[in-house]
C-alpha cells in the first residue's frame, strides 16, 4: 500500500511517522521550500488523548526527546482584571503537556529523510479508474497511492476539491498573537495553565511555554540524528479585540505600538508583556473555524486535521485532534496492512469518528470563544 500526504504540518507528518512505524510507504509533499521558511512556533497545549496519540506514532527511541523539550503545563486557568485581580477560576486543574509548535514539527521530521518532498504544493487530484488516486503537483509532477490524505491545513486545496460546499468561515473582529522571552517576573503572570485578562474592549489570553531542557542541546544528546533549533522560554498571548487596530496590519513594532497605547490603566506586568514582544515572532492571526459537514461517499481520497475541522484556538484542541486522527488513521491503514481489512471500510471507518470527534471540538471552540471575544 502506497500512502500519499498533502501537507507537512504537525498532523500529516504525526501520520507519516506512524505509517512509516507500520511498515506501509508514504510520501509527504509540502507546500513550503523549507522546514523553517515560515515561522511556526507557537505553544499548543496538549492534553492526555492528544499525547498519547503523538506517542502512538513517534517511533519510541524519540519519546525521551519528546518528553525533554515539551514542557508542563498544570493547574487552573485564571480570569484576571486588566489589574491582575483574580476574578474567578476558568475550568478544573488541568495536566498537560505545553509544546512548541516549531520544535514539535522538527521533531516529527525526525527520520523521515526524502519521504517529505518541499516545495511541492498539492494543487487538486484524479480519482483514477483503477481506484487509486494522482495527486497533481503545482510543479507540473504528480504521484499516485492508493491513498490521498489531505492534512493541508484550513486552506487545504484537497478539501476544496472533495467537498466543495465546505465553508470555512473567518472569525470577525481582530487578534494579535505574541510571544514574549519568559523573564522571572513576567513567569508571575501566569501560575496556572494560564491566564486570560478581561480589559475593557481588550482581552489578553495568557501561557507559558517553560521547555523542560533547552531543545537543541537535547536532541544532541538524547537523539543526535535530530536537529531542533535553539529555542528559548516564553510566554504566548493572544490580545482579542472587537475591531482590526488599523487599516493595515504593518510591521509587528507598529501593531504593538498601537497595542501599547490601548494598555492604559493596565497593570506594568500586563503592559511590559507586550513591549518585550519579540518582532520576528509575532503576528496578527486570522482565526477560522468549519462549518459542519457530512460524510461524504468513501473513495481514496481522505482529510485530516484542520483540512477538514478547523476550529478557533480557544478549543485548545486542533493539534490534539490532527495527532488523534493520525493515530486512528495509522490502526486502520496499518489493518489493511496486515490483510485483516478492506482499504475502504478501514477509511469509512476513520472518518466517521473523525468528523464526529473533530466537530464535537468546533463547536466546544466556538462556545469558548465567547469567553475570549470582547464585547463590540
Ligand atoms: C494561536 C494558536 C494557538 C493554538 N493552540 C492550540 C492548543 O493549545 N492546543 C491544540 O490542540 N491546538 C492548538 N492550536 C491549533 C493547532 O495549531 C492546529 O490545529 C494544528 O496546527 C493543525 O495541524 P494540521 O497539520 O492539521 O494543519 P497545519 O498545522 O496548518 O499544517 C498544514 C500544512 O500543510 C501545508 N500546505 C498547505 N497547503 C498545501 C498544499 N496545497 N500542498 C501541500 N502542502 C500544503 C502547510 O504549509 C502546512 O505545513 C492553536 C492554533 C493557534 C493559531
Amino acid at each position: 500500500m502506497k500512502v500519499l500526504v498533502a501537507g507537512a504540518g504537525i498532523g500529516g507528518l504525526c501520520l507519516a511517522q506512524g505509517l512509516v512505524r507500520a511498515g506501509i510507504d508514504v510520501r509527504v509533499f509540502e507546500r513550503e521550500p523549507a522546514a523553517d521558511s515560515r515561522y511556526q512556533g507557537f505553544r499548543i497545549g496538549l492534553d492526555g488523548p492528544g499525547i498519547a496519540a503523538l506517542r502512538e506514532c513517534l517511533p519510541p527511541r524519540l519519546h525521551p526527546l519528546l518528553e525533554a523539550v515539551t514542557g508542563p503545563l498544570a493547574g487552573a486557568r485564571r480570569l484576571v482584571d486588566r489589574q491582575l485581580n483574580e476574578l474567578r477560576h476558568l475550568s478544573a486543574t488541568v495536566d498537560g503537556t505545553a509544546a512548541d509548535r516549531h520544535v514539535l514539527r522538527q521533531l516529527l521530521l525526525a527520520g523521515l529523510g526524502d519521504r517529505v518532498e518541499f516545495g511541492r504544493a498539492v494543487t487538486g487530484y484524479r480519482e483514477r479508474a483503477d481506484g487509486r488516486a494522482e495527486a497533481r503537483l503545482a510543479d507540473g509532477g504528480s504521484a499516485v497511492g492508493d491513498l490521498l490524505v489531505g492534512a493541508d491545513g484550513v486552506g487545504s486545496a484537497v478539501r476544496r476539491q472533495l467537498l466543495p460546499g465546505a465553508e470555512v468561515v473567518d472569525v470577525p473582529g481582530n487578534a494579535l498573537l505574541g510571544r514574549t522571552p519568559l523573564t522571572e517576573r513576567l513567569a508571575a503572570l501566569v501560575p496556572g495553565s494560564g491566564t486570560l485578562v478581561h480589559g475593557s474592549g481588550l482581552n489578553l489570553l495568557v501561557g507559558r511555554m517553560e521547555f523542560r531542557r533547552p531543545p537543541r542541546l537535547a536532541a544532541a544528546e538524547l537523539a543526535p540524528e535530530v536537529e531542533l533549533p535553539d529555542a528559548e522560554s516564553y510566554l504566548r498571548w493572544v490580545a482579542m479585540l472587537p475591531e482590526p487596530l488599523g487599516p493595515e496590519p504593518g510591521e509587528w513594532a507598529q501593531v504593538r505600538d498601537r497595542l501599547l497605547g490601548l494598555l492604559d490603566g493596565w497593570h506594568p506586568d500586563l503592559v511590559e508583556l507586550v513591549r518585550q514582544s519579540d518582532t520576528g515572532n509575532s503576528s496578527p492571526l486570522t482565526i477560522r473555524y468549519a462549518e459542519p459537514v457530512s460524510h461524504w461517499g468513501t473513495g481514496p481520497v481522505t482529510l485530516l486535521g484542520d483540512a477538514i475541522h478547523a476550529m478557533p484556538p480557544s478549543a485548545g484542541q486542533g493539534a490534539n485532534t490532527a495527532f488523534r486522527d493520525a493515530a486512528l488513521l495509522c490502526r486502520s491503514l496499518a489493518a489493511v496492512h496486515r490483510g485483516e481489512a478492506e482499504l475502504t471500510d478501514a477509511v469509512e471507518d476513520y472518518e466517521l469518528q473523525m468528523l464526529d470527534r473533530g466537530f464535537a471540538a468546533v463547536a466546544m471552540g466556538l462556545d469558548r470563544l465567547s469567553e475570549f471575544t470582547p464585547a463590540r
